[in-house]
């Protein structure tokens, strides 16, 4: 098999980037699917949320993309069957700036995940807020497009139109694959006139590539990292769990 390859990917933070790819990817391994996570948030969010202390990490993505390990010794288990880590540890903070002086510094993700894309049906790269070399590397290793969570709590478009550019930079001269593949809305309040308004205003803008099912805000989707657990493991019951499960049925 070649996995099929996203990033998921906002230069804001706190979008529910790490959410949508943590839960996305217990969903999809619960499906039966073979999938990684790659964490590239030196914040090494994703890496706690799928139960795994960073500062217990051995080989993490940061010797990945600067020493030259290979991405295979990297690999962790989680508590998924079928779904694998590549995980982050602070390191990563200057990763950016080692990686700045490196020929093909752009791609040294893309070019470390071809080792491993036989293994997986899916890949999820996890990107930090910003446009950063660190988010240009995951940019330009999705072939199959970019993941982009929107929170239903701002006027959310501005704030894309960077992003949007950077992701055209990155088509032309990185990526030819690379496309908006689907876009998430996340934290829906149902009660407020916001969350309403981001929907319409979000469908309108990309009425191809905006998932139906919307993530509601809700509080077990907030508390599952402080326990190390996807909501899959942690309230498999509650409303965010059912969304990120219909999130990731529509996804396949
Ligand atoms: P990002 O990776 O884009 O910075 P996170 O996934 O870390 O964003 O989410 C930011 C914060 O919001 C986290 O504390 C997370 O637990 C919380 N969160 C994410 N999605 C939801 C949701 N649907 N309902 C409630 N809290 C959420
Ligand atoms: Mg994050």
């Amino acid at each position: 098999m070649t996995a099929r390859i996203f990033c998921i990917a906002n230069q804001k933070g706190g979008v529910a980037k790490t959410t949508t790819a943590v839960n996305l990817a217990a969903y999809l391994a619960a499906a039966g699917r073979q999938v990684l996570v790659v964490d590239m948030d030196p914040q090494a969010n994703a890496t706690t949320c799928l139960g795994v202390d960073p500062r217990t990490v051995e080989t993490s993505v940061y010797d990945v993309l600067i020493s030259g390990q290979q991405a295979d010794e990297a690999l962790t288990l989680t508590a998924h069957v079928g779904l694998h880590l590549l995980p982050a540890t602070q390191d990563l903070a200057g990763a950016e700036v080692e990686m700045a002086p490196i020929i093909g510094r752009e791609r040294l993700l893309a070019r470390a995940l071809g080792s491993l894309s036989g293994r997986y049906d899916y890949v999820l790269i996890d990107d930090p807020p910003g446009l950063g070399l660190l988010t240009i590397n995951g940019l330009t290793a999705a072939a199959d497009g970019v993941i982009i969570p929107v929170q239903c709590e701002y006027l959310a478009l501005e704030g894309l139109s960077h992003l949007l550019r950077t992701i055209e930079q990155v088509r032309d001269v990185l990526n030819d694959r690379l496309r908006v593949s689907g876009v998430v809305l996340t934290m829906f309040d149902g009660r407020t006139n916001l969350s309403q308004q981001v929907v319409q205003e979000v469908r309108k803008y990309f009425p191809h590539e905006t998932f139906h099912t919307v993530i509601p805000r809700n509080i077990r989707l907030s508390e599952a990292p402080s326990y190390g657990q996807s909501i899959l493991s942690y309230a498999p019951g509650s409303a965010g769990a059912l969304a990120y499960r219909a999130l990731a049925a529509e996804f396949l």
